[in-house]
């Protein structure tokens, strides 16, 4: 059985930049539900049992799909958020001003990503080689359904944003992206070490 995954902070931890009611509904909710409808299709299906949620989405396509790839990419993205946000230091800030100029400038590239993607789906950074990459999927699509190397997600879902910001995805991303990237997890990304965390056994 897959489970849902605690946050890593408490849910009142970013005060009006995303509210507890956000987290109650998106993480206590959505994310919940992905997890329930997941378990009743891998119960349905005995040769589903024991995989891994990536192997599943390796593996999978439609209603499955969504499920699982919904799960993973929510378990990555709040471990992306970090109410305690520092900039970006070491080998990660390296690589962010050789390629972009400034923290500013990938910022910009992201919000204009995250903003302008027609409908619901996630915006990466991606690793792509030794170089950094903006990326979008939709809906439910996932990065490890390609075989990218994510650093970074940001949920542009109606449901991430709808309660505190209505229909201003832009404001939401940009507040999110000044004030709440957690920068340690997307560096831990750069070796591989961080995704894991959004792994679990069926
Ligand atoms: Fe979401």
């Amino acid at each position: 059985m897959f489970t849902l995954p605690p946050l890593p902070y408490a849910n009142s931890a970013f005060g009006d930049l995303i509210s507890s009611e956000t987290f109650d509904y998106h993480h206590g909710k959505h994310h919940k539900a992905y997890v329930d409808k997941a378990n009743k299709l891998v119960a349905d299906d005995k040769a589903l049992a024991g995989k891994s949620l990536v192997e599943l989405i390796r593996s999978s396509s439609g209603g499955l799909f969504n499920q699982v790839g919904q799960i993973w990419n929510h378990s990555f993205y709040w471990q992306c958020l970090s109410p305690d946000a520092k900039a970006p230091s070491g080998k990660l800030a390296a690589m962010i001003s050789d390629q972009f100029g400034t923290l500013a400038d990938l910022l910009a590239k992201l919000k204009d990503e995250a903003t302008g993607h027609f409908g619901s789906g996630w915006t990466a950074l991606l690793l792509d080689g030794d170089k950094l990459k903006v990326k979008s999927y939709h809906d439910a699509d996932c990065p490890v359904k390609h075989g990218d190397t994510p650093l970074l997600i940001l949920d542009v879902w109606e449901h991430a944003y709808y309660i505190d910001y209505r229909n201003d995805r832009a404001a939401h991303i940009e507040a999110i992206l000044n004030k709440a990237i957690d920068w340690d997890f997307v560096a831990l990304n750069l070796d591989g070490k961080g995704a894991e965390r959004a792994d679990q056994k069926g």
